[in-house]
């Protein structure tokens, strides 16, 4: 068994651009690949691999068990999906365990207060998950008498569920031979048919090429096969792949020399910064929260009040903070660092002098020994940290 972590999307920093691949020149067509490969000698090979190589689990069965009869539970690579969109199987574990644990079924996951979910996927981040893996498990018990859609087609219409992952559930839990393409299966793919189009371009390629060499048998072990070559053997950087892939022989960037280059993707500008002014009011025990708009970015969460978040090149083009509430205040020093998906955050901190809990129509007070119970995003767990011992790398 091999322990490698994969992450479900790999990120830019790991792809070269078009610009580090010399030539794009003698590229097999789809029919010269038609007429070397052949892809029922390939999707065998695969499955003898993953029955000698599979990693062990928690939601998943093994290919013995597979090859018994035993069926993977859908609750289970349902839940494991959503957890593993944008986060690695190792971060994932203990969460997948945690949650199993308190709820074991769907309906026990439907009968939980959202706070609860939202407090236990605190540190897992891209919070509009948790909250649709709720909307979700209400849907499947109250619309769907707790069962869930065995097609690709009835799973997309369940929230949350995006085209990846109906395929994965289709697959992994009801044996669909449905074509399933991560990140990982990506890489894997561009490289065994040596494909130079570069992401996101060459997506439609990728899974047409994917979808020629999924079987009928055994289509879940086989996708769950090549996500694990591709999270432990046909890796991001380093590519010790002979003796050690099954589709060795096979794999045209292997023989032209590409592998380590590919998949391409197409050169992305730098993520801009957003800055802002956090608010952080504290009396006698007490701080001062609120709750984020329902929609956008962090939906629902708890938050530490602060000005909007605007995108500027530096803090000089930042609006001077209006302090919401008439006291006085002094500026800390230091930042608050934190990036998202599309842009990083800077913050500074404004620490708020209460002579007494005044009310303000935004927000309550909440005792500062219970922060832990708000499912507070990793941004606001920052402040938190910042306030109590602040960074003071300008
Ligand atoms: S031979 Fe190497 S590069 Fe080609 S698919 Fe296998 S691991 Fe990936």
């Amino acid at each position: 068994m091999y322990s490698l972590p994969h992450k479900r999307n790999d990120g830019p920093m790991d792809i070269p651009t078009l610009t580090d691949i010399p030539s794009l020149t003698d590229i097999p067509s789809l029919t010269d690949i038609d007429d070397q490969m052949d892809y029922a000698d390939l999707s065998d090979d695969m499955l003898d691999w993953y029955d000698a190589n599979a990693r062990i689990l928690p939601w998943r069965i093994s290919p013995v068990e597979s090859q018994g009869g035993i069926k993977a539970i859908p609750y289970h690579i349902w839940l494991s999906e959503i957890m593993l969109q944008q986060t690695t199987v190792q971060t994932v574990i203990p969460y997948f365990q945690k949650f199993l644990h308190k709820w074991p079924r769907v309906e026990d996951l439907a009968a939980a207060e959202l706070d609860q979910v939202l407090t236990a996927w605190a540190g897992l981040g891209y919070y509009a998950r948790a909250r649709n893996l709720h909307k979700c498990a209400l849907y499947v018990r109250d619309e769907l008498g707790g069962i869930f859609p065995d097609t690709e087609e009835e799973l997309l219409k369940l929230p949350g569920i995006g085209a990846y992952t109906a395929a994965a559930i289709a697959s992994i839990a009801f044996e669909r031979p449905a074509t399933v393409v991560d990140g990982n299966v990506e890489r894997v793919i561009s490289r065994l048919f040596n494909i130079k189009t570069p992401l996101p371009d060459a997506k439609a390629e990728i899974k047409q090429m994917a979808r020629k060499i999924t079987p009928r048998h055994r289509p879940g072990d086989y996708a769950q096969a090549v996500m694990d070559l591709g999270a432990t053997v046909c890796t991001p950087k380093i590519l010790k792949c002979s003796g050690r892939c099954p589709w060795e022989k096979a794999c045209l960037s292997k023989k032209e020399g590409t592998a380590e280059q590919l998949p391409l993707r197409r050169s992305k500008g730098a993520k801009p910064t957003r800055r802002g002014y956090a608010f952080w009011g504290e009396y006698e025990g007490f701080v001062w929260l609120r709750r984020r708009p329902e929609e956008g970015l962090l939906g629902g969460m708890m938050e530490i009040p602060s000005t909007p978040w605007q995108e500027t090149k530096n803090w000089a083009e930042v609006p001077a903070p209006q302090v919401p509430i008439i006291t006085n205040w002094k500026e800390m020093q230091g930042l608050v660092r934190h990036s998202f998906t599309h842009f990083h955050l800077e913050l500074k901190v404004i620490k708020l002098d209460f002579a007494e809990k005044i009310d303000h129509q935004e927000g309550d007070w909440f005792p500062l020994a219970r922060l832990e119970d708000f499912a507070l995003p990793t941004v606001m767990t920052k402040i938190v940290d910042h306030v109590r011992e602040p960074v003071l790398d300008l």
